[in-house]
């Protein structure tokens, strides 16, 4: 039986590079939610209101 073994405590990542993955990871999501929403395009716009509501996010 193949078992893979993951010990605590090998992450490398500095607390700024964190940071820096969490601001990324952030801006990418909000991007997508507001860019997607304000969009023109009325299927993008829909698609980005419904995910919104599935997410709880106040909008109307
Ligand atoms: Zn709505």
């Amino acid at each position: 039986m193949a078992t893979s073994v993951q010990t605590l405590g090998q992450t490398t990542a500095r607390a700024g590079d964190r940071l820096s993955a969490v601001a990324i990871a952030a801006l990418l999501g909000l991007g997508l939610v507001f860019v997607a929403g304000f969009a023109p395009a009325t299927v993008l716009h829909n698609a980005a209101h419904d995910f919104r509501h599935t997410q709880n996010y106040p909008c109307h």
